[in-house]
């Protein structure tokens, strides 16, 4: 239900607990949050209020300073800590929160238990960072991953065009410690552009206090944060050029 992704030199969780609790009057059911840290995705979740989240953190951070952050409403699988967002794929190499719903999981989750994909979860979500891990394992066993100046970038383009229903993503891998991608498809999302630091949510609240720089995405577009700024595409992987803009007044 709520989305937040950060980026940058400051430790994530701090940030993506605040811009959870920015986006707490949307309701939810649930909450997490995911880092990359020396080379292993780290992650913490809660069912019920963000209090529950803040108990099971109980004054520690997750180390990493990238992340990204959920809260759940759920819609597939019970309000449940397993069922709690980000969702890893089988090797945990993939974390995964979504906004929506994927109309086509079934079929996708039953393709990828063919391939001995296992499912740990009752959610829609599930199938995406295991659909990523089998794509980016496809792209590594046929040379690919060479031709892509980032190839979590183009597994995710594939993987999007595959989904059906509407969504918002935004999705960490451990291989590639450097990038967030994120994608929108009839949900809202919005990137903030900071000095060294770059920030994605689903609502503009969750990002003001630490930039007033949004480019809010349109659908069937995606885009690659990294350290060093944002590179934006459409789902044909088509490079777009987009100008922040500035938001006046006060968070
Ligand atoms: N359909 C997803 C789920 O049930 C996402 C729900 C949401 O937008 O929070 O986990």
């Amino acid at each position: 239900c709520g989305i937040v992704g950060y980026i940058g030199t400051q430790a994530a969780t701090g940030i993506l607990l605040a811009g959870l609790e920015k986006l707490e009057y949307r309701g939810y059911d649930s909450a997490g949050i995911a880092t990359v840290w020396e080379g292993e995705i780290h992650r913490v979740r809660a069912k019920g209020k963000l209090r529950n989240l803040q108990s099971k953190l109980n004054g520690q951070e997750i180390p990493g300073l990238v992340g990204i952050g959920h809260t759940r409403w759920a819609t597939h699988g019970k309000p449940e800590e397993h069922n709690a967002h980000p969702h890893l794929d089988t090797s945990k190499r993939v974390a995964v929160v979504q906004n929506g719903i994927i109309e086509n999981y079934r079929e996708l989750r039953e393709e990828l238990k063919q391939l001995n994909y296992e499912f740990v979860t009752e959610t829609d979500t599930e199938v995406i960072p295991n659909l990523v891990a089998e794509c980016l394992n496809q792209m590594r066993q046929s040379g690919e991953t060479e031709k892509f100046y980032s190839p979590l970038t183009e597994a995710v383009r594939r993987v999007v065009n595959r989904l059906e229903g509407a969504f918002a993503i935004v999705l960490l891998c451990a291989d590639y410690p450097d990038e967030i991608v994120v994608a929108r498809q009839q949900a809202p999302l919005v990137l903030g552009f900071g000095q060294g630091e770059f920030f994605c949510a689903s609502d503009i609240p969750a990002i003001l206090p630490y930039t007033h720089a949004i480019v809010p995405l349109e659908n069937g577009e995606m885009a690659t944060l990294t350290p060093l700024g944002i590179e934006i595409y459409n789902f044909a992987g088509d490079r777009l050029k987009k100008h922040p803009h500035l938001l006046s007044g006060t968070a």
